[in-house]
């Protein structure tokens, strides 16, 4: 039984990052696919404007909070969710749960070169997961098709999506019925964080709730989109108050 708090219409999982990867490893066992997202504030907020995307990540099988604004969020509406479930960890965990274990990943996303060089990074890592494609994230939806036959023909079971949102969402939504695999997740920038492209925030941001400031400090481009993340916790408030 799955135990979620809805957060402005979106049922947000009420777990553990140890409890999630359990989760996507029993979806394995099971003979359909499975959705994972990982919203942060920024995508909760998209969720408000757009109807459909609301309804992609309401039908989730889980969606965890990516980010710290979305655990506040939960500590104004109550129940209080147990812990920040960031897409990155939860891939990296993943990764670490299936290094040497006999489960398929396809890599989908990120920009020409940049998948192929993620999972070289991990090699050195040592983590030894079996990818059986990779193809990056800039096509047009006539490939489509070719893309699944791949990912289908490669016998994927976690299949990583990485467009950006609310791209990835979509695109695992809107070929779900194509898709041969037990899970697709959507990782956002994943790839480009493991390949080293994008530095994740130290320690000390992430454990404090601001990641969000060092990425603006780092892309300052994103500023526009980054006052979602004001909006949504008044947003939040303005529903509490109500
Ligand atoms: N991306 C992609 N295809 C596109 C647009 C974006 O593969 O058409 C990739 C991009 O290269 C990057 C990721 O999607 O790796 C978006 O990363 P971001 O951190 O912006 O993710 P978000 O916060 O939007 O989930």
């Amino acid at each position: 039984m799955r135990t979620t708090v809805d957060i402005l219409g979106v049922p947000v999982d009420n777990v553990t990052m140890n409890e999630a990867v359990e989760i996507v490893e029993s979806f394995l066992e099971k003979n359909k696919i499975h959705f994972v997202f990982t919203p942060n504030a920024e995508i909760m907020m998209a969720a408000q404007r757009d109807d459909q995307l609301k309804n992609i990540l309401s039908s989730a099988d889980l969606v965890v909070p990516d980010g710290a604004g979305v655990v506040l969020a939960s500590k104004i509406l109550k129940p209080v969710l147990k812990e920040k479930v960031a897409g990155f960890d939860l891939t990296h965990n993943l990764f670490y749960k299936f290094s040497n274990k006999n489960v398929n990943f396809f890599f989908l996303g990120g920009k020409p070169g940049v998948a192929e060089q993620a999972r070289q990074k991990l090699l050195e890592k040592n983590i030894n997961i079996n990818v059986v494609g990779i193809r990056d994230g800039y096509f047009s939806s006539d490939k489509d098709d070719e893309i699944i036959n791949q990912i289908n023909s490669s016998c994927t079971d976690i299949l990583l999506v990485g467009l950006g949102a609310p791209k990835q969402e979509k695109w695992i939504y809107n070929n779900s019925n194509k898709l041969n695999v037990k899970v697709c997740i959507g990782v956002g920038g994943t790839f480009d964080g493991i390949a080293g492209i994008v530095k994740r925030a130290p320690s000390f941001f992430c454990n404090n709730g601001l990641e969000w400031l060092y990425r603006l400090y780092k892309e300052p481009r994103r500023f526009v989109r980054m006052l979602d993340l004001p909006k949504f916790i008044l947003v939040v408030i303005a529903k509490k108050l109500r």
